[in-house]
């Protein structure tokens, strides 16, 4: 039969996310899902939609949610932007200031969808080592390149950079969009969000999918000088211009309004993460610092393969990499203190 893919279809590697099993038995902790529910705020807004809300288009613009989202960080409405999750915005972002025919830089351990965007857009990778202990070092980024991407705090190894270190790379590297993925930022890291104003070349992405338990609704944002925001409206509006649905509009401005709530949840995930890292030491794992609700952890004599064979088949889901310097180590998100037990029952097994 003919093939009618086109080169660069053909030559796709594309993002494979993680598994999706669920049933009574299984503890799912491979993506990074909260595992409390979203505020019961949220679902009332959700099921307070209207059908003639449905019936027509939602605002192109997202203007009330995008307000919101601009009184809670003291910003003005020209300064957010709102996509279907933040991998759309990390999408519409590449297309938007990288495919400038310079190389994009990023860690060679990082959010393995950056790589996929630049495969899909034909963007050159320029990749930025991690020290031996997995940190990253903002000093080994090059000036006069296509640009700058890392998530902060960084996957799979959960590690974050503080503020003023992307302050000074920022006083670097003014010729180059600097692109912040805060997609783990609710969890104890510093987030740059307060330093869009100072530097006109820095684009801060978030998502409602881990922090705000909002995976399912897909809604991400983005923050920058009402330029960058710009450039992401013209490229979204030559794309499809609802990417943010009225369910998703809805959800978002009650899920900003709930604070108290999300406080609590992640406080929890957090004190759940400071008893995992000690309950998983005490197996012979050794544990990166996390700031995100996952941990980085190599299984004991780096026999991490094995240990998540054997999980799976117990039902506990978690993330491995057989790749250079991953293939040691797991990813396992923070769950509820049951979920976390669950797991090292099944260690201990
Ligand atoms: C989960 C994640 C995203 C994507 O979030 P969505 O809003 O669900 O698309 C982006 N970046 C990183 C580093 C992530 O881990």
């Amino acid at each position: 039969m003919t093939n009618f893919w086109t080169e660069t279809v053909k030559r796709l590697t594309p993002y494979v996310p993680g598994e999706q099993r669920s049933g009574a038995h299984i503890t799912k902790l491979n993506t990074n899902e909260n595992p409390y529910p979203p505020a019961p705020e949220v679902l009332q807004a959700i099921r307070g939609v209207e059908g003639d809300q449905l019936r027509r288009y939602p605002d192109p613009e997202s203007v009330e949610l995008r307000t919101t989202l601009a009184e809670y960080h003291g910003l003005s409405i020209d300064e957010v932007f709102v996509g279907n999750g933040s991998d759309e915005i990390l999408a519409l972002a590449f297309l938007a200031y990288f495919t400038n025919g310079k190389p994009l830089q990023f860690p060679d351990i990082s959010y393995s969808f950056y790589p996929v965007y630049c495969d899909l857009y034909g963007i050159e990778q320029k990749l930025v080592e991690l020290e031996p202990d997995y940190s990253l070092s903002l000093e080994r980024f090059e000036a006069n390149l296509g640009g700058i991407i890392f998530p902060n705090p960084n996957a799979p190894t959960a590690s974050a950079v503080p503020a003023d270190a992307v302050s000074r790379l920022l006083e670097k590297h003014t010729e180059q969009v600097l692109l912040v993925d805060e997609a783990y930022a609710d969890f104890g890291g510093e987030s740059v969000v307060g330093l869009i104003r100072q530097y006109p070349n820095l684009l801060v992405s978030h998502t409602f999918s881990k922090g705000r338990s909002l995976a399912g609704m897909r809604l991400g944002v983005a923050f920058g000088h009402p330029s960058l925001i710009e450039g992401l409206q013209r490229v979204k509006n030559s794309f499809n211009s609802y990417p943010v649905d009225a369910l998703a509009q809805a959800a978002g401005v009650a899920s900003i309004k709930a604070e108290d709530y999300y406080r609590q949840t992640l406080t929890s995930i957090m004190q759940t993460r400071q008893q995992a890292v000690s309950d998983l030491q005490n197996r012979g794992f050794e544990v990166l610092p996390s700031a995100a609700n996952f941990v980085f952890a190599k299984a004991p004599d780096g026999n991490a393969e094995q240990v998540f064979r054997k999980l799976n088949d117990a039902g506990v889901l978690v993330r491995y990499w057989n790749k250079p310097r991953l293939d040691q180590w797991l990813r396992i998100s923070i769950g509820t203190a049951a979920e976390m037990q669950a797991l090292l029952s099944a260690l201990d097994a």
